[in-house]
């Protein structure tokens, strides 16, 4: 059953029980009521009927809901969006230009499972269901510098790429809380710790451009898509910046020494700031290890990318 809670005015928080890396990558979604109804995010597929079941304890009924606000296509964020066209008729899906046309198409999800199997396992099929595509009449786009008018409040779009290319965070005008999306990574709330993005793929230059651009609008709170809301706003996404900086450096030096993947794997677990016991021991754990390699091989492709090996 998920979690609700009400984490700013009309803002509810929809997020999946669990601890720490267990809960990865189910998706936290969020409810905000206004004049007009809209969720952030869509969560994975097996997301779909508790995310439904929250709705429907906080609205009276599930078709008043306008838009559904997508940060960026990884399944992990969207995969429900089937389930959803399909139980609340009335719905758009707002995401970056090129979203709707992706999610859409049925070969381009299964390469997006591909990927997602590569992170999370042979398994993940089974483990976070499987995605409908969408017709692509359901969607809007919207670019950087747009808003989403939703009554008293609205949200403004941030292009935010290096997560994804098409990463976009929201800037809610009500609260000055920022929804995040995956740009910083996710948040375990537990140890109050930012865990920076580990998907091949991150183009962490770009990451610590975009989180340089969040500074002019000054959010208060941020939204965090995996995990929940937090304070703090400077110090998380400081500390981010440095992270990555960090993360970068320990991965490059491993690589240029000749270690191997696992040992590399192992410096990060150790030498990650911060990392509490909890988290160290989570991602010790055998079956959180296939993570932590990917973790090195997101900044091994980065530093390919950057030919920096
Ligand atoms: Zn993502």
């Amino acid at each position: 059953m998920a979690l609700i809670s009400e984490v700013a005015d009309r803002i509810y928080e929809i997020r999946p029980e669990g601890n720490g890396f267990d809960r990865f990558p189910l998706c936290t979604v969020y409810l905000i009521v206004d004049e007009k109804l809209a969720l952030v995010e869509a969560g994975c597929p097996i997301q779909a009927p508790e995310i439904t079941e929250a709705i429907e304890k906080l609205v009276d009924d599930v078709n008043k809901i306008s838009y559904v606000i997508l940060t960026h296509s990884h399944p992990d964020h969207v995969g429900g969006i089937g389930y959803m066209a399909q139980r609340m008729t009335n719905i758009q899906f707002i995401a970056y230009p090129v979203v709707g046309k992706l999610l859409s198409d049925q070969s381009a999800l299964a390469k997006m499972m591909t990927g997602f199997k590569r992170t999370f396992g042979e398994d993940a099929l089974d483990r976070f269901g499987a995605m409908l595509p969408v017709g692509e009449e359901r969607f809007l786009s919207i670019q950087d510098g747009q808003s989403i008018p939703l009554g008293k409040r609205e949200l403004r779009a941030i292009h935010t790429p290096g997560h994804d290319p098409y990463h976009l965070c929201f800037f809610d005008t009500g609260s000055k809380g920022l929804f995040c999306g995956d740009l910083l990574g996710g948040y375990l709330e537990e140890i109050d710790i930012v865990i920076p993005p580990q998907t091949v793929g991150t183009d962490f230059s770009l990451v610590l451009k975009s989180l340089e651009k969040l500074s002019e609008f000054n959010p208060t709170k941020l939204f965090f898509s995996h995990g929940s809301m937090v304070g703090n706003v400077e110090k998380h996404i400081q500390n981010s910046g440095k992270d990555i900086k960090n993360c970068q450096n320990i991965v490059h030096k491993g690589l240029l020494a000749g270690d191997d993947k696992k040992k590399i794997a192992e410096k990060l677990l150790e030498a990650y700031p911060n990392l509490s016991d909890m988290a160290t021991s989570q991602m010790s754990d055998p079956k959180y290890i296939q993570r932590a390699l990917r973790w090195v091989d997101s900044y091994t492709w980065y530093l390919k990318k950057m030919n920096m090996l």
